[in-house]
C-alpha cells in the first residue's frame, strides 16, 4: 500500500518563493572592502534573483550552465546562491585561496560558462582568465574595492547585468535530483574533486540545520556566517537562514578581528559560525564589545581546543559548539550540542564534552570501521575510520577516478577521519588517515608539497608532516634528505617553493635528516616522523598571512 500524500519536489524555488513571500522585509547587512556596511532586504535580494534569471537567459547560458563565483560573503553572492539553482543552473563556488593552477583546473573541470568575481579579488582571478577555457563572461561585483576593471569584451558588471527586465513568473525546478550547486574539495594527491549537491540534498540539509539540536535557527535569529560562502556553502547557513526567515549579516572581505567583533555587536548577532582560527583571533578583544546577543557559536573545520571554548564561556557565557563535516557531507554531519545526560556534569566535565564532535544530526548515519572494514564498538576506546551515509552525503565525485577509493562497496563515504564513539554515539576525532594538513581551516596537501620539494635537484627525498601551531591549528614541517655530497639551505628551499605553491603552503619549519623512515612496504612512515617530532613547536610568526589565509 502506498501513502497518499502529495508528491512535491524538494527544490530550491520553494525556498526562494517562501523567503520572498514571508520574509521580504527581513534585513541582510553586508560589509564592503572599505568597511562600509550596506543594508538591504530579502525582498531586494529576490528582486536581484529575478533580474539575474532574465540576464542568464539573455546571455544564452545553457539550461544547466555552471555559474562560477569567486566571491566573499556578500548579499550579491547570496543572490547568486538562489539565482543559479532556481533557474535550473548550477552554482559553483570557487575557493579563492587556492593556487592559480588549481583554480584553472577547477573552473575548466566544472566547465563554468560564466564567472562572477568580487572587484577586490580581480587581482587573483584576472591573470588566470585566458586559461579558463569555458568561461564566456566575467561579471565584476562591486564590493567597495578600487581594482581596475579590465578592458576586455568578456568583462561585464553586475550592476549592468541587473538592468535587464526582471523575470516575474514562478521559478520551477521539477526534478529534485537535479544538481543545484557544486564545490571542489582538495585531493591528497591528484586534482581537486567535485562534490555536486542536488536540490533535494540542499533542501533536506537546510531543514536539518534548523533542528533544535543542530543550530535551532529561527525567524528571530540574526545569523552571521563568517565561514566563507566558497567553503562548503558556508556550512549551509545562507540557505538555512533563508528557509527560517532569519536576518543575515555578511562580513565581506574584511576578516580583521575588530571588524568582525564590530559586526557581531552592532547587528546584535545571535548565531555565528567560523573555524577555530577565527575564534582565536577574536580573543584579545572579546571583552571590548557587547556580545550579549550571541546565543550560539558554531566552530568546525578543525578541532576546537578546550581552553578556547572555555575562554568564550568565561567572557561571553557561550561555548564554541563543534560541528563536524566535510564538503562531501554538505557539510553538517554531527554537532556537539549539549544533551540531557550532560545536565548534572560539573563545568570541568562539560568542558570535556565540548571537545567532542558529537552525535550525527538527523538523517545522517555514522559508523566506525577498522582497516578490514569491520565495524567498531561504541565504547569510546575502539577507534576506526568514520564512515557516513545519508541524503546529503556525496555518493560520487564529479567526473572523477577517485570514486573507487572514497566510497565503501555498500555506498558509505569514507571520510579519512579516525574517531571513537561513546555509548550515545557521540563522535570524538582522534586521528586522520588523509595525508593533509589543516591550516586555518584550509587544506595543504603534504603529498603535493613533498613533490615540489623533491623537484629540487639537491633533494633526495622529503616528507611533510603536520605540527601543532597555536594560531593556525596545524602547519607543515618539511623533513628533507639532501643528495649525498650536496648542501642545501632553508632559504634556498623556500625560494624554490615560492613560485610553485601558495604562500601559505610554505613550510614553517625545515628539518634536514639522514633518511626518511619507511614502513614495511617501503612507504614513508609519517607515523614514525610524527612521533619523532612530537614535541616540535613552531615559534615565531607563521609564514601564513591572515588576509590570504584565515577563514
Ligand atoms: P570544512 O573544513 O568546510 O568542514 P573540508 O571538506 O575542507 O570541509 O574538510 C573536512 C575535514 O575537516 C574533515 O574531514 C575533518 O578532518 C576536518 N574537520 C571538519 N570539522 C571538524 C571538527 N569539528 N573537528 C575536527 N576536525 C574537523
Amino acid at each position: 500500500m502506498l501513502g497518499l500524500m502529495q508528491d512535491r519536489p524538494l527544490t530550491l524555488p520553494h525556498l526562494l518563493h517562501r523567503a520572498e513571500r514571508y520574509f521580504g522585509h527581513k534585513e541582510i547587512a553586508t560589509a564592503g572592502a572599505d568597511g562600509a556596511v550596506s543594508v538591504s532586504t530579502i525582498g531586494e535580494v529576490c528582486q536581484k534573483v529575478r533580474r539575474l534569471a532574465t540576464a542568464f537567459d539573455a546571455l544564452g547560458l545553457a539550461a544547466d550552465a555552471r555559474i562560477g563565483t569567486f566571491c566573499w560573503n556578500t548579499v550579491d553572492h547570496l543572490a547568486l546562491y538562489l539565482a543559479a539553482p532556481c533557474t535550473g543552473r548550477v552554482l559553483h563556488t570557487i575557493n579563492i585561496r587556492l593556487f592559480g593552477d588549481q583554480i584553472i583546473y577547477i573552473a575548466n573541470h566544472a566547465q563554468d560558462e560564466i564567472l562572477f568575481v568580487d572587484r577586490s579579488l580581480l587581482g587573483i582571478l584576472w591573470p588566470l582568465a585566458d586559461e579558463l577555457s569555458s568561461v564566456k563572461y566575467f561579471v565584476v561585483i562591486e564590493d567597495g574595492a578600487s581594482n581596475e576593471l579590465p578592458d576586455d569584451p568578456r568583462v561585464l558588471t553586475f550592476d549592468g547585468l541587473l538592468q535587464n527586465r526582471p523575470y516575474d513568473g514562478e521559478f520551477r525546478v521539477t526534478d529534485e535530483h537535479r544538481a543545484a550547486a557544486m564545490c571542489y574539495t582538495s585531493g591528497t594527491t591528484g586534482n581537486p574533486k567535485g562534490v555536486v549537491y542536488s536540490h533535494r540534498s540542499t533542501v533536506l540539509h537546510s531543514l536539518a540545520a534548523l533542528a533544535a539540536d543542530v543550530t535551532g535557527l529561527s525567524e528571530s535569529d540574526v545569523v552571521m556566517p563568517i565561514v566563507p560562502m566558497f567553503h562548503a556553502n558556508s556550512w549551509g547557513l545562507p540557505y538555512a537562514a533563508l528557509l527560517a526567515g532569519a536576518s543575515l549579516v555578511l562580513p565581506g572581505p574584511n576578516m580583521d578581528p575588530a571588524a568582525l567583533l564590530g559586526l557581531l555587536a552592532d547587528h546584535r548577532v545571535t548565531v555565528t559560525a567560523a573555524v577555530p582560527t577565527i575564534w582565536m583571533s577574536l580573543v584579545p578583544m572579546l571583552d571590548d564589545y557587547d556580545l550579549s546577543s550571541v546565543r550560539f557559536i558554531l566552530s568546525g573545520g578543525s578541532a576546537v581546543p578546550k581552553a578556547l571554548s572555555q575562554t568564550y564561556v568565561h567572557s561571553i557565557g557561550v561555548p564554541l559548539t563543534h560541528v563536524w563535516g566535510m564538503t562531501e557531507t554538505s557539510p553538517l554531519a554531527t554537532t556537539g550540542t549539549p544533551r540531557s545526560h550532560h545536565a548534572r556534569l560539573s563545568e570541568d566535565q562539560l568542558a570535556a564534552t565540548r571537545e567532542r564532535q558529537g552525535p550525527p544530526v538527523p538523517l545522517v548515519q555514522l559508523r566506525l570501521a577498522d582497516d578490514n572494514g569491520a565495524e567498531q564498538p561504541w565504547d569510546d576506546r575502539s577507534a576506526g575510520e568514520v564512515q557516513v551515509a545519508g541524503p546529503w552525503i556525496a555518493g560520487a565525485y564529479y567526473r572523477s577516478d577517485a570514486n573507487d577509493s572514497a566510497f565503501t562497496p555498500d555506498g558509505w563515504l569514507r571520510t579519512g577521519d579516525v574517531g571513537v564513539c561513546d555509548e550515545f554515539g557521540s563522535l570524538l576525532l582522534v586521528d586522520r588517515t588523509k595525508d593533509l594538513i589543516k591550516s586555518g581551516g584550509e587544506w595543504i596537501s603534504s603529498v603535493q608539497l613533498e613533490n615540489e620539494i623533491m623537484a629540487h635537484p639537491k633533494v633526495a627525498e622529503a616528507a611533510v608532516i603536520a605540527v601543532p601551531h597555536e594560531r593556525w591549528g596545524e602547519r607543515p614541517l618539511a623533513c628533507v634528505v639532501v643528495q649525498p655530497g650536496e648542501s642545501l639551505s632553508v632559504e634556498e628551499l623556500i625560494e624554490h617553493l615560492t613560485p610553485r605553491v601558495s604562500r601559505w603552503w610554505l613550510p614553517d619549519g625545515v628539518e634536514f635528516i639522514d633518511s626518511i623512515p619507511k614502513t614495511s612496504v617501503g612507504k614513508f612512515s609519517k607515523k614514525t616522523l610524527r612521533a619523532r617530532f612530537e614535541n616540535y613547536r613552531f615559534i615565531g610568526p607563521s609564514a601564513a598571512q591572515p588576509a590570504e589565509h584565515s577563514t
